[in-house]
């Protein structure tokens, strides 16, 4: 059987990593000149960084396993520290009760407990927004200072219109008692979010990407700038894929990790109502905005969101507080800042020397920069980072997804690829199954894997010894 992969981000690779590893022969298109796809690292001024915070996170021994192999013994484990900045003051996250009580003063404290309060006793309807999801399970006030602002900024639409399966799948099983306890330093299996220790590989992040296709590369092949324009077909029947250049591939089998819209959009026949529900499938813009400061010490945490409203960057990334390897000898600090937009947005349209001159507004008017000078900006630009769950935009999706799924030989995977709100690690498992479905005929379920799973048969985590499992750590 020839496959074909479209996109060297976790979730390609790792199906074309798989099938190559299985004996299959596969071939992975990527649009770019690199591999790694959001999760890629680059050389900026001497230094190795990622696109913004990239922290790899799993429970799901499957997926452990694999990156283990593939990093082998060639990461570290960050101790995480994390904060938010809201109205001048900053935040430790997860909360700490004395840190959280001495921002907040004691009568907003006591406002924020009230209006928990309120809710376990007279709870606001339930409604289908990520706004009521929030606020029935932390109450109003501690929604409006953590989770309005840094949402609605990243999202670009009220929390009103966000849909609570952003919720559900994020910060689902998050409680108010999870959060206290953690706080008080009482330990138990933790919440993905309140994770303070976290594997990170000593090349960067994309470094177990492109140690993937190098693997890939040597069994297959990795065909770079090779962006595809669509996938072809025969009565519903994967035939292969036409290049932007013009090229034919025959394939018996694609799988697909391009935007689900222009996937959809460019089969041959596609219906009109499926081209109606691409419509409603928004994707929402980063701007990564990269400032060099010739200073080692600015502050400790490995990122910072910023939660006030009155500034626009929403998470900033300190690369020289991840490990020392990213960093070498040099005496700079690389920051990334970054900003959310959507393509009609002026934000999107800035020039680099605008949104640099942005970012160093910005970054002095938080005081972390001190006196420190900033010597050098840099700007990427990634198109189409997050796909935006509007509400009912499960209806739309379902349009999409049921025609899809009519095609025989067609896999659409990944964050864009399937429109999930994945991290590296849903990516790399729907990539696992997505191969495992090839080579052994088992039909997992792809499009079922969610971005908050945790049906699987067994529970380890990464440590610096390598692999424990649940029951051990
Ligand atoms: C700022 C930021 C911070 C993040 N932080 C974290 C984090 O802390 N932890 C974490 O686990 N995850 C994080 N993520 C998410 C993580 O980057 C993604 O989950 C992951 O990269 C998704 O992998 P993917 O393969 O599904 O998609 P992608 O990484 O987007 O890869 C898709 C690839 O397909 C290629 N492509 C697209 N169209 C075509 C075409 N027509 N032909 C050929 N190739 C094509 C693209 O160029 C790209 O290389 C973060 C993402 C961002 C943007």
């Amino acid at each position: 059987m020839k496959v074909g992969v479209i996109g060297g981000g976790p979730a390609g690779l790792t199906a074309a990593y798989e099938l190559a590893k299985g004996g299959a022969e596969v071939q992975l298109f990527e649009a770019s000149d690199a591999v790694g796809g959001m999760c890629r690292s680059f050389q900026l001024w001497g230094q190795t960084v990622d696109l913004g915070p990239h922290r790899f996170f799993s429970s799901d021994a499957r997926v452990n396993r694999l990156w283990l192999e593939i990093a082998e013994f060639d990461y570290r484990m960050v101790d995480r520290f994390t904060r938010i900045y809201y109205g001048g003051k900053f935040f430790q996250y997860p909360l700490q009760p004395t840190n959280a009580l001495a921002n907040l003063g004691v009568i907003e404290a006591l406002r924020c407990v009230a209006s928990y309060g309120r809710q376990r006793i007279l709870p606001e309807p339930a409604g289908e927004s990520f706004e009521s999801w929030v606020v029935r399970r932390f109450g109003r006030r501690l929604y409006e200072i953590f989770f309005r602002t840094y949402s609605e900024k990243l999202w670009g639409i009220s929390c009103q219109d966000l849909d609570a399966d952003f919720a559900a799948q994020r910060i689902k099983k998050l409680s108010m008692a999870e959060v206290v306890k953690n706080a008080m330093g009482l330990t138990g299996k933790k919440h993905q979010t309140l994770v303070d220790q976290f594997a990170y590989p000593l090349g960067g992040t994309g470094m177990i990407y492109e140690r993937m296709a190098d693997y890939i590369d040597g069994l297959g092949q990795v065909h770079l700038n090779a962006p595809v324009k669509h996938v072809t077909h025969k009565n519903q029947k994967v035939t292969g894929v036409e290049l932007m250049s013009g090229k034919t591939v025959k394939l018996d089998h694609v799988i697909s990790t391009m935007p689900l819209t222009l996937l959809s959009k460019g089969l041959e026949g596609v219906p009109q109502r499926v081209v109606e529900a691409t419509k409603h499938l928004k994707f929402r813009n980063t701007i990564l905005v990269y400032l060099r400061v010739p200073e080692t010490d600015l502050f400790d945490d490995q990122w910072i969101y910023v939660h006030s409203p009155d500034l626009l960057v929403g998470r900033v990334t300190n690369f020289r507080n991840w490990i020392p390897e990213l960093y070498g000898q040099s005496g700079d600090t690389i920051l990334s800042l970054e900003y959310w937009a959507n393509d009609e947005d002026q934000l999107w349209k800035e020039t680099d020397q605008q949104l640099i001159e942005r970012g160093k507004q910005e970054m002095r008017s938080t005081g972390l920069l001190g006196a420190a000078e900033i010597i050098d900006g840099h700007v990427v630009r990634v198109p189409r980072c997050y796909p935006v769950y509007a509400r009912n935009y499960k209806s739309h999706l379902r349009v999409v997804t049921d025609y899809l799924s009519q095609f025989q030989g067609l896999d659409p995977i990944g964050r864009y690829g399937a429109f999930k709100y994945n991290n590296q690690d849903h990516s790399i498992l729907m990539g696992r199954l997505a191969a495992d479905n090839l080579l052994t005929a088992r039909e997992n379920d792809l499009w079922a894997i969610n971005t908050d799973y945790d049906s699987y048969q067994e529970a380890a985590t990464i440590t610096s010894a390598g692999l424990v499992s649940a029951e051990t750590a």
